[in-house]
C-alpha cells in the first residue's frame, strides 16, 4: 500500500502530462498511461502539433477558462523569470515575445487579456509595422484595420514537452506506454490501467485522471467531443515577431493566419486553419499555397528561399479536441473507481494548461477524500 495517494493519469498530451508533474511534485505516486508519448507522431496525438502561443480564445462570458489562461501567462512569467536567473534550471522552451494582432475589420470582441499581458498598446495602422503590410498587400488582399502589441509567450513545443515529461519524472512520475480498449466503456479502460499499475507494482489507484484529449470520444464514450483540424507549415528561421491575423473574425473564430516563432529551434509555425468536424492528417495543397501566402505579408523576414519565398521544413495537421460546452473538468464515481476528467480544451490547451491542472489537483483531492492541495 502505497504511503500517499496513487493517482493514475490517462493520457501524455500537455494536459495530461502538467496535471502528472503538479500531482507529482505534491506528493502523489504519479504513474502516467498513454497510447502516446513525447516523441511520437500521430494524428491521435495533439500536442505535438500546437503551433504554439498564448493567446487565449476564452471569451468574458467563459469566466473559468479567462482565469485559467491567466495562471498559465503568470507562471509561466515566473518560471522563465527563474531560468532567467539560475542557468542550472531546465530550459522551458517558453519565450516572451513580441504578440502582434492584426484585424481585418474593426475589433467587436472584448479584449478582456490586454491588462493580463506585458505592454499592451494599440498600433497605428498608419505606422509600422502596419503600414508596410498594408503597403505590399495584393490587390485582392483585405486591409488591416486595427493592430495592437503586447508581449505574450510563444513556446518550442517539442522542447517544453520533453521539459514536462523530465519535471514528471524528477518527482517520481512513470510514465508507461500503452493504449488502453476502449470496447468495454471507461469501466474497461480503468480496469486496464489499473492492470498495468499493479503489474507496475505501484501501488493501489486512489484516483484516475482521463486526460485522453479527443481520444475521450472512445474512452468515456462523449459524443460532444469533436474534431477542430489545424494545418501548419513548419519554415526556416525565427520570426522577429509573434502575429495572428484575423481575417474579420473574433478571437478563436472564423479564418486567422499565423506566425509562431519555436523560440531556439531556429524555426518557425506558419498557420493556420480551424476545420470543424474534419479528421483528415493528409495536408492539402491548396490550403498549404494560401498560408504561405497570406503569411509572406505579415512575416517578410522569412521570405529567405532562393525563390524569394519562405524555407519550408514540413507541412502537417493536428485535430483539437473540440467540445460542445467546452472542457470537461469533474469528477465521476464509475462503480467505485474515483475519476476526474480533464478533456476537451480544444485550441487553448498549452495556454490553459496550469490553471486546468490546479483545478484538477483540487478535485483530485476531493476525490482522494484528504483535501490535499497542492504545493503549485
Ligand atoms: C494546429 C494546432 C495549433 C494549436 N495551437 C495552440 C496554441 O497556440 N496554444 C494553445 O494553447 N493550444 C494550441 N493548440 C491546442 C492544443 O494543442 C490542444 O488543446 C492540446 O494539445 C490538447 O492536449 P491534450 O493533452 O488534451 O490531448 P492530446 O495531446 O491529444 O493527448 C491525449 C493523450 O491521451 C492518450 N490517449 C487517448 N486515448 C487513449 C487510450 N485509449 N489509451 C491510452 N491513452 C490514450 C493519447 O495517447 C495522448 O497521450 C493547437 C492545436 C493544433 C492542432
Amino acid at each position: 500500500m502505497a504511503s500517499k495517494p496513487h493517482v493514475v493519469v490517462i493520457g501524455a498530451g500537455v494536459i495530461g502530462l502538467t496535471t502528472a508533474v503538479f500531482l507529482a511534485e505534491a506528493g502523489y505516486v504519479v504513474t502516467v498511461v498513454a497510447a502516446h508519448v513525447p516523441g511520437d507522431s500521430s494524428i491521435e496525438y495533439t500536442s505535438p502539433w500546437a503551433g504554439a502561443h498564448w493567446r487565449t480564445h476564452a471569451t468574458v462570458d467563459e469566466p473559468e477558462q479567462c482565469d485559467w489562461d491567466v495562471q498559465t501567462f503568470q507562471y509561466w512569467l515566473e518560471l522563465v523569470g527563474k531560468e532567467e536567473k539560475d542557468s542550472k534550471v531546465p530550459k522551458s522552451g517558453l519565450r516572451l515575445e513580441e504578440s502582434i494582432h492584426y484585424w481585418d475589420g474593426p475589433v467587436t470582441e472584448d479584449l478582456w487579456w490586454a491588462p493580463h499581458v506585458l505592454n499592451f498598446r494599440q498600433l497605428n495602422t498608419f505606422a509600422e509595422p502596419i503600414a508596410s503590410i498594408n503597403a505590399t498587400r495584393p490587390a485582392h488582399a483585405p486591409e488591416i484595420k486595427w493592430g495592437a502589441t503586447s508581449q505574450a509567450f510563444s513556446i518550442n513545443v517539442p522542447q517544453y514537452f520533453l521539459y514536462l515529461q523530465e519535471r514528471a519524472r524528477a518527482s517520481g512520475a512513470v510514465i508507461f506506454q500503452s493504449k488502453l480498449p476502449t470496447d468495454g466503456g471507461l469501466e474497461k479502460v480503468l480496469s486496464a490501467a489499473e492492470g498495468i499499475a499493479h503489474a507496475l507494482k505501484r501501488g493501489k489507484v486512489e484516483c484516475f485522471v482521463n486526460a485522453t484529449g479527443l481520444g475521450a470520444r472512445e474512452v468515456c464514450g462523449d459524443e460532444g467531443m469533436y474534431p477542430i483540424r489545424g494545418q501548419t507549415v513548419l519554415v526556416k528561421g525565427e520570426a522577429k515577431a509573434t502575429r495572428t491575423r484575423y481575417h474579420g473574425g473574433k478571437i478563436g473564430e472564423g479564418s486567422t493566419s499565423y506566425v509562431i516563432v519555436r523560440p531556439g529551434s531556429g524555426t518557425t509555425i506558419l498557420g493556420g486553419t480551424k476545420e470543424k468536424g474534419e479528421w483528415s492528417a493528409v495536408p492539402d495543397e491548396a490550403t498549404t499555397k494560401r498560408i504561405l501566402e497570406r503569411c509572406g505579408w505579415m512575416a517578410p523576414e522569412l521570405l529567405t528561399g532562393k525563390d524569394g519565398g519562405f524555407e519550408v521544413v514540413s507541412v502537417q495537421a493536428g485535430l483539437r479536441p473540440g467540445r460542445v460546452g467546452g472542457p470537461r473538468t469533474e469528477r465521476e464515481v464509475v462503480k467505485g473507481r474515483q475519476v476526474v476528467h480533464s478533456y476537451g480544451h480544444a485550441g487553448g490547451g498549452y495556454q490553459n494548461s496550469i490553471g486546468a491542472a490546479r483545478k484538477t489537483i483540487g478535485l483530485v483531492g476531493e476525490s482522494v477524500g484528504k483535501g490535499a492541495r497542492a504545493r503549485l
